[in-house]
């Protein structure tokens, strides 16, 4: 069976959620090999939880010089996996800010096909074929690359991560080159806070704020809402334009694509750039003041009422089935 290629997404020891979405994935295309870039000694650390995650093999892109560069050391990596791997079936990476440009530079060196912001994956007759939900959700596309290993990134939380084979996999190191020259340097790494939320791109549950939550004073009904929930906090532009939430927070077209288990819209009309960023979310709840707001089209749970009394109830019930 030929390996699939997965780009780990890994910070101080810590392996990402999306990694053992990415994974699952593999596991539909082959057999699901994890690169791994790093420190010298990174990949062994992280070969365990790897295993567990479904990761046969473990390929080890190592150097010293590695975490001080952005971008380059990981399609460095990647193209040296891809090379002892032996024409993989697929190279799979997330669909963050990072993974979208480590993908497109590498398709550019492997002269490969970039299937971009996929929401499922398939092997159909030995063809890997990536699903695409396009123009704001309107239509659903299956597609394949006419050329190369089909290189995919794939949309956080868009598949979900099943449990794998715990057996601990083999770790095998490849050469990194990295070129200093071309190469952006590090010179501070301090991610940005977000509290003891969860990441917005990233989060099973998202509560997003609209218009219609009126000043950002009021947007503690949106948070205590997440907050019940275990989700994260998210603004459609228009609240954010109006001040209300921090731009870093934007759901949409312009802001972060989401697709989590549940989404929950209060007081946004449903605007097809707003739409775009978050309507292959699972399950969809609106609340509205409007009976005819777009937002109600893809909601599969809609209350046409005043987020201002319906909100504050639903943070009340989740709390108390919670406790
Ligand atoms: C190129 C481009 C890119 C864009 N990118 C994005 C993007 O990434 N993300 C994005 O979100 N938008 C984006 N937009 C903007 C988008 O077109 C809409 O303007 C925006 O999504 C509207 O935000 P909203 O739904 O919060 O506001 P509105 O459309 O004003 O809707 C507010 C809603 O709140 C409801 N409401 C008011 N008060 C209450 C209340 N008390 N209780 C319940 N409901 C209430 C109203 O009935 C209304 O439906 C983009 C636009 C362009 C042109």
């Amino acid at each position: 069976m030929s390996e699939v290629l997965v780009l780990v997404e890994h910070h101080d020891g810590a392996i990402a959620k999306v990694t053992g979405e990415l994974l699952t994935a593999a596991a539909r295309l082959g057999s699901p090999a994890a690169v791994v870039i790093g420190k010298p000694g990174t990949a062994e650390s992280l070969a365990g939880e790897l295993g567990a995650l479904g990761a046969a093999t473990v390929y080890a892109a190592e150097s010293d010089e590695a975490a001080g560069f952005l971008v380059t050391p990981a399609v460095a990596g990647l193209a040296a996996a891809a090379a002892a791997a032996d024409a993989p079936a697929a190279i799979l990476l997330a669909a963050t800010v990072e993974g979208r440009e480590v993908a497109g530079r590498l398709a550019v060196r492997l002269e490969s096909g970039l299937l971009a912001d996929a929401v499922d994956v398939a092997a159909e007759d030995g063809v890997v074929v990536a699903t695409q939900s396009v123009f704001g959700g309107a239509y659903t596309v299956r597609y394949r690359v006419a050329v190369g290993t089909p290189i995919i990134s794939i949309r956080p939380g868009s598949i979900e991560s099943v449990p794998a084979s715990a057996a601990t996999p083999q770790v095998v190191p490849v050469q990194v080159s990295i070129y200093p020259a071309i190469s952006a340097v590090v010179v501070a790494d301090h991610p940005e806070p977000v509290g003891d939320r969860p990441d917005l791109s990233a989060a099973s549950v998202v509560v997003s704020g609209g218009r219609g939550v009126g000043s950002a004073d009021n947007f503690h009904v949106v948070e205590e809402l997440a907050d019940a929930m275990g989700g994260a906090v998210g603004a459609s532009r228009a609240a954010v334009d109006s001040g209300y939430y921090p731009p870093q927070f934007q759901v949409g077209q312009t802001g972060t694509t989401v697709s989590p288990q549940v989404y929950v819209a209060l007081g946004i009309s449903g605007a097809i750039q707003h739409r775009a960023g978050m309507q292959t979310s699972k399950t969809i709840v609106a609340v509205n003041k409007d009976a005819d707001a777009p937002i109600f089209e893809i909601a599969d749970f809609g209350v046409v009422g005043d987020l201002f009394t319906v909100a504050p109830q639903l943070t009340e019930a989740v709390t108390q089935r919670k406790g």
